[in-house]
């Protein structure tokens, strides 16, 4: 029988012995096996997982490992579950949680940090100073769903209560898998500076962080905000999302066009979500004197950068990580006003077993995927001969 000491559960949320959880074989190699549902300790939950999105950061664990850090090193064949977007219904409540009830919806945030360190302390936990030690006599007790222990391509997961974020019934599963990326942008103008209603902002590459960094930004009232990409099809979506110029860099001189649109003077902020290697450079080109740069993306390689430009100009860069300082709430405040529809990103739906055929869509955006969303219960497996 499922339990733990001093866990509460409640007989209309049964809960079973084992799950259904995919594990990372070797790099690009995920299977599908079973695991015992995992126990909530103190100050946890088991969250049954209703809806998890893939994220490009998923694609890159999968077949390099980095960013995820399993017992010190690359997570390959440690029976580890990636997937970090994800969403459900609180199941069972850790010994002397009462901050959640059983079958209250919940989407999640990533990371829980040590709680200990200085920038846990801080409220950058996202940036622990004891990220992935969780194991052995290194054990601070770290976690981060599917970068640092077990994630959300399964049937339960636990999760610390600081991860947590209530959603009203009013939003969907899918949506609710959003709240995190919206998190990630509110995080990125959070840590420029927050006051951003009347101020200029440039959001550059309109992936789901990038996208929905438009709709955050012009939810807090920046103006005019532009979007810049290569996809027009992605472009036209910042348009429903908020943007009140895009700029399609294939055609025009992206540095130039910023600032004709913006009087003749660079903007305020730029939201860097591209990872392209000119990108940085662009970014500090496009600001004003005294401008502030965010940088929200990975890139492949090391990037130049016009280090002369930058200290001449007075430009700040910040890079961020992640969802700190409790960003998702706010990001999720916005969607639960329906402040923007972040629905507008979520293409495609499959269910859990078929996460095969997700990955593939969301990597190859076959039939432009956005963001595709897996579910454990409620969606038909996919017939594969029947594409
Ligand atoms: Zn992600
Ligand atoms: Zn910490």
């Amino acid at each position: 029988m499922y339990g733990g000491p001093g866990v509460k559960t409640d007989k209309n949320f049964p809960i079973p012995e084992s799950m259904k959880a995919w594990v990372l074989g070797n790099p690009g190699e995920l299977k599908l096996t079973q695991k015992p549902v995992p126990v909530p300790k103190r100050a946890e939950v088991l969250v049954r997982i209703d809806a998890v999105a893939i994220c490009a950061t998923d694609l890159e664990i999968f077949d390099h490992g980095s960013p995820a850090l399993i017992q010190g090193g690359k997570p390959f064949n440690k029976n580890f579950t990636p997937g970090h977007e994800y969403m459900g219904t609180v199941v069972a409540l850790g010994p002397g949680v009462d901050e959640y009830k059983i079958g209250q919806r919940v989407t999640v945030e990533i990371h829980a940090g040590c709680g200990q360190c200085k920038r846990c302390r801080e409220g950058m936990y996202t940036s622990c100073h004891n990220y992935g030690l969780n194991y052995g006599d290194v054990d601070k007790g770290h976690r981060a769903n599917g970068f640092t222990t077990d994630g959300g391509f399964c049937e339960y997961q636990v999760n610390n209560i600081n991860t947590l974020v209530a959603i009203p019934d009013s939003m969907s599963d899918e949506e609710a898998t959003l709240v995190v990326t919206a998190g990630t942008a509110m995080y990125g103008l959070t840590e420029l500076g927050g006051l951003v209603a009347g101020e200029s902002v440039v959001v550059t590459g309109p992936g789901p962080i990038g996208l929905l960094g438009v709709a955050v930004a012009k939810a807090l009232g920046a103006q005019p905000v532009i979007l810049t990409g290569t996809r027009d099809n992605r472009l036209a979506i910042g348009r429903e999302l908020g943007a009140d110029h895009v700029i399609n860099v294939r055609n025009e001189n992206v540095v130039e066009t910023v600032k004709r649109l913006n009087g003749g003077k660079g903007v305020d902020y730029v939201v860097e979500c591209s990872g392209a290697p000119n990108a940085v450079n662009e970014a500090v080109y496009m600001v004003n004197r005294g401008g502030k740069v965010c940088l929200a993306a990975f890139p492949h390689a090391e990037t130049p950068v016009d280090v002369a430009h930058i200290v001449r100009n007075n430009i700040y860069l910040y890079g961020i990580r992640g969802e700190g300082k409790s960003a998702t709430h706010r990001a999720e405040a916005f969607m639960s006003q329906k402040r923007f529809d972040a629905t507008k990103i979520h293409t495609h739906t499959f269910a859990l077993d078929d996460l095969p055929t997700a990955i593939r869509y969301a990597k190859d955006r076959v039939d432009d995927a956005i963001k595709v969303v897996v579910k454990a219960r409620g969606v038909a497996t996919h017939r594969v001969a029947a594409e």
